[in-house]
């Protein structure tokens, strides 16, 4: 079993009024590449036109993105509310 076949058991409850991560509105682009590679969700993403974009939806709650870039990508950075966000499977 490989990552992607064991992220895909995790369920997720999406707080769609309520976004628990939201970036700033001019990242600095090196930041974000670092989370382009860091993300263990392939959150960050940027297309072959160079245009950055991120969901929050898939978050896994790790706070690698909180804890390597901070304020320079990041204008809030909470846990989403009880209920809400990523629940685990298999541990
Ligand atoms: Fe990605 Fe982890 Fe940040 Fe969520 S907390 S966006 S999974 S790096």
């Amino acid at each position: 079993v490989n990552v992607d076949e064991k992220l895909a058991v995790d369920k997720f409850n999406v707080d769609e009024a309520n976004p628990h991560i939201v970036l700033v509105d001019d990242p600095d682009p090196a930041e974000f590449d670092k989370l382009i590679l860091c993300c263990p969700a392939g959150l960050y993403k940027r297309s072959p036109e160079g245009d950055t974009s991120f969901d929050y939806a898939g978050c896994l709650e790790c706070g690698t993105c909180r804890i390597l870039c901070g304020s320079t990508i990041l204008e809030k950075w909470e846990y989403p509310q009880a209920g809400m966000g990523v629940s685990y499977r298999f541990g």
